[in-house]
């Protein structure tokens, strides 16, 4: 947790974060989200993470794939280093909370909070008249899957922090509305080298697990082949690499490809150019492919290995289930206590 960071000392540090199991999981994923999680569960702070599955159905989901999907995800948070015993792990849609919760958010956003998301505006692309309803309030759901647990952080990559603000501002509605200070003004935390990484095939865009080229990712379990192929044929100029950081400011895929090397090597981005500043794509590239190989491998093979148990992970889904639903149901009803709903 960064310092600076500061909560409202009535609540408890606690830190909440999802990933939708709408796909495979990605370096980005990895890097912007599954291996700072690790980071809080080892600062002794309570952690609790969630395969965000109704955030998935907000567009259609292959049933068998959804399931398989929310299997290795949950796989992928253990290989990662999450702790079932010291975590909290859980998918979505076994703690009805999360629904009932975003009902109420759905009344306290505005439409225009709403209209200015930016991830409905890309997700959705041209034709947003087609689009579900529910990718559109998917950001009050995720308002909800924050607050049901009162989570005073969330660790998550660059591309989720408007709706981190968006969670903020539903939070302030609702307790200036009721004249309360129930719900907590939750911090994002953004930090690292790789907090946005971008597609290999497009530095302009994020790496998502959803894009339609596969060469555009790296999957946590692409084998070493397959990593070595995808980051040689990593889009990039022509120029030798800079020894500074300004040297590629506009230079996005450059810039992309050393930030990855940082976060994998935990190093910051100086020393890295500081190391292979003036050297070729050529000559950095397959530096990269061995780094990436040697830190994913390890996390590839462990999932491979816990994918044969998928009645383990199962219940290790239903204990965090339970787990979670005994924090998030007195919240609701408290909440349902607050706006006069008899119960
Ligand atoms: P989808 O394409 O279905 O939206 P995704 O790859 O964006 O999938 P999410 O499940 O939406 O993954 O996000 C899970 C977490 O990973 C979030 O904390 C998000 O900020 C982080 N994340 C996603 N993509 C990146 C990325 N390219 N770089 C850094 N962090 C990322
Ligand atoms: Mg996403």
């Amino acid at each position: 947790m960064s310092e600076g960071v500061q909560t409202s000392p009535a609540f408890t540090p606690r830190v909440f974060s999802g990933i939708q199991p709408s796909g495979g999981l990605t370096l980005g994923n990895y890097l912007g989200a599954l291996k700072r999680f690790v980071d809080s569960q080892d600062r002794g702070i309570q952690s609790i993470y969630c395969m965000v599955d109704l955030h998935a159905t907000t567009v259609w989901q292959d049933p068998e794939k959804l399931s398989r999907a929310t299997r290795e995800l949950c796989a992928g948070f253990i290989a990662s280093g999450i702790d079932p015993a010291r975590s909290i792990l859980f998918n979505q849609s076994q703690v009805p909370e999360h629904a009932q919760m975003a009902w109420v958010f759905n009344c306290v956003a505005r439409m225009g909070w709403m209209k200015r998301m930016t991830q409905f505006k890309d997700k959705a692309g041209k034709n947003a008249e087609n689009a579900s309803l529910g990718l559109f309030a998917y950001p009050a759901l995720m308002a909800a899957d924050i607050l049901c647990y009162h989570a005073t952080h969330v660790p998550v990559g660059e591309d989720q922090k408007q709706h981190l603000e968006l969670t903020r501002d539903i939070a302030t509605k609702f307790n200036h509305d009721y004249g309360v200070e129930f719900f907590p003004l939750t911090e994002p935390v953004i930090e690292g080298a790789a907090t946005r990484v971008m597609s290999l095939r497009d530095g302009s865009k994020k790496m998502s697990k959803s894009d339609p080229s596969d060469m555009s990712r790296i999957n946590m379990t692409d084998d070493a082949d397959t990593i070595a192929s995808k980051i040689r044929k990593a889009r990039t100029d022509p120029d030798a690499l800079s020894s500074e950081a300004k040297g590629l400011e506009d230079r996005p895929e450059a810039r992309n490809l050393v930030n990855i090397y940082a976060a994998l090597a935990d190093m910051t981005v100086a020393q890295v150019l500081a190391d292979v500043g003036g050297k070729q794509f050529s000559e950095f590239k397959p530096m990269l492919a061995d780094l990436a190989v040697e830190k994913l491998s390890p996390i590839s093979g462990e999932m491979a290995r816990l994918m044969e148990q998928p009645d383990e992970i199962d219940a290790i889904l239903r204990r965090g289930s339970d787990q979670a639903r005994a924090i998030a149901t007195p919240i609701l009803e408290q909440t349902y206590d607050i706006m006069g709903i008899v119960r």
